[in-house]
């Protein structure tokens, strides 16, 4: 029969994968998609959401576009994964076979990352880190917060999910609380002493929300952090602070079920770039934040990015197709403020130790606000764009 490429996770990966292996539309592999969620919402843009600058409605992708190109996608969750037999077991209880196996999980969180918290607790202080109900939940609690409180981040170690993505929040969250709460406070707690586009966050928050967000470096203890979800409490340094709404951004790792797949050393699963093929096992390709591939920053574009290439050589492999030399890309744009969009990019090519950066680009301070405003609507075409190219 038709070679047979099991996809596991529907996400910006996952769909990519599952799209370009399907290619032509000629049916040449049989390819099944799993994913337990019918709509996915896109973290990309739930920033914007929470800004007030986005519909919650123009996050959501259903999966009727791959199923009509084809997949096979199963709405489950994988819970087991045997690589001598080549069979992937769902929560249903049924076993597919693969030939080719691709992990696009996304991430989950480090247990214990920040002492008091735990998934258990998410409702009360969401982490909103995966896209959905999350997001609007930590939208409400923002929304909820009585005049002049205080909100808190615990920001994430690295290497986490979107480097700039809690920054773009406490952006957004300030752009919401300026025009609903203008007296509340904003506070990060940081274990990291830099961050990605610091500079221009750091611009962009004194001129848009002048002594509201106030940025604590692991220098003042910014690493040194607990919560209380209960009392609604966040300690820094040893400093009891009361707070009204709470984001924690725990430590992250790769999808459950590479660890289940037996694919992962420490937090993440190691590939080769040249085909994000497993270092665990060649039949095994994993994509996205999961992998642990070099220099590229895990986000939705980077997934989108690596799974082109994972398509093609799984293409390349299973029906003797030509395969290019793998090149990758990404941008993150962050919306500062309305209209005042930054962008921080770089191309990159595989090498035999790493995927390795090639060339680079990043806005500038001081840039003019029709400049901005540009770099704001291309971020809007993006997103058009490439939510097509992932879910057709
Ligand atoms: P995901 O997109 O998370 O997909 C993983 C999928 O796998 C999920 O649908 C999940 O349900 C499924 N899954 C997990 N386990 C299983 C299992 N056992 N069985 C079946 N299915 C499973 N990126 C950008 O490029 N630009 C941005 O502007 C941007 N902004 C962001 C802002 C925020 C606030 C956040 C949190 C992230 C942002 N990102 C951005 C990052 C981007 O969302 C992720 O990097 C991207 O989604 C990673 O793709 P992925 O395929 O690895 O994982």
């Amino acid at each position: 029969g038709k070679p047979k490429v099991i996809v596991i996770g529907g996400g910006a990966g996952g769909a990519t994968a599952a799209r370009y292996l399907m290619k032509d539309g000629k049916g040449e592999i049989d390819v099944t998609l799993i994913e337990p969620s019918r709509m996915y919402y896109t973290c990309f843009f739930s920033n914007l959401y929470i800004g007030g600058v986005r519909d919650f409605e123009t996050l959501g992708h259903d999966y009727g576009g791959l199923a009509k190109a084809g997949v096979n996608v199963v709405h489950d969750m994988a819970v087991g994964i045997d690589r001598d037999t080549k069979q992937v077991t769902i929560a249903s209880g049924a076993k597919l076979p693969y030939d080719k196996l691709v992990l696009a999980p996304g991430i989950d969180f480090v247990e214990g990352a920040v002492p008091g918290w735990s998934v258990a607790a998410q409702n009360k202080m969401p982490h909103a880190y995966k896209g959905g109900s999350q997001t609007q939940l930590l939208k409400a609690q923002l929304e909820a917060m009585p005049e002049g409180g205080t909100f808190a981040m615990i920001a994430p170690p690295n290497p986490y999910r979107c480097p700039p993505g809690p920054y773009e929040r406490v952006s957004m969250v300030a752009n919401l609380l300026s025009n609903i709460n203008p007296t509340a406070k904003i506070i990060i707690a940081d274990p990291k002493d830099k961050f990605s586009k610091q500079a221009l966050f750091q611009e962009g928050w004194g001129r848009h929300y002048d002594g509201m967000i106030d940025w604590i470096g692991p220098e003042f203890g910014g690493g040194n952090v607990s919560v209380d979800p209960d009392a609604m409490t966040v300690t820094i340094d040893g400093e009891v602070t009361e707070v009204d709404a709470c984001n924690v951004i725990p430590a992250m790792k790769a999808g459950h079920i590479c660890e289940i797949a037996g694919v992962t050393e420490g937090n993440w699963a190691p590939v080769d770039g040249a085909g994000m093929v497993s270092k665990a096992d060649p039949d095994v390709h994993v994509l996205g934040d999961s992998s642990a591939q070099g220099d590229m920053p895990k986000s939705g574009f980077s997934a989108n990015s690596q799974a082109k290439v994972a398509a093609m050589a799984i293409r390349g492999e299973l029906l003797g197709s030509k395969v290019f030399p793998a090149k990758f890309s990404n941008t993150c744009w962050s919306l500062i403020a309305p209209d005042d969009g930054v962008k921080v990019g770089a191309s990159y090519a595989a090498t035999p130790e790493k995927i390795a950066k090639t060339d680079g680009f990043i806005s500038q301070t001081g840039e003019d606000a029709a400049l901005r405003k540009a770099t704001y609507e291309e971020s809007v075409g993006w997103y058009e764009g490439i939510t097509s190219d992932m879910f057709g």
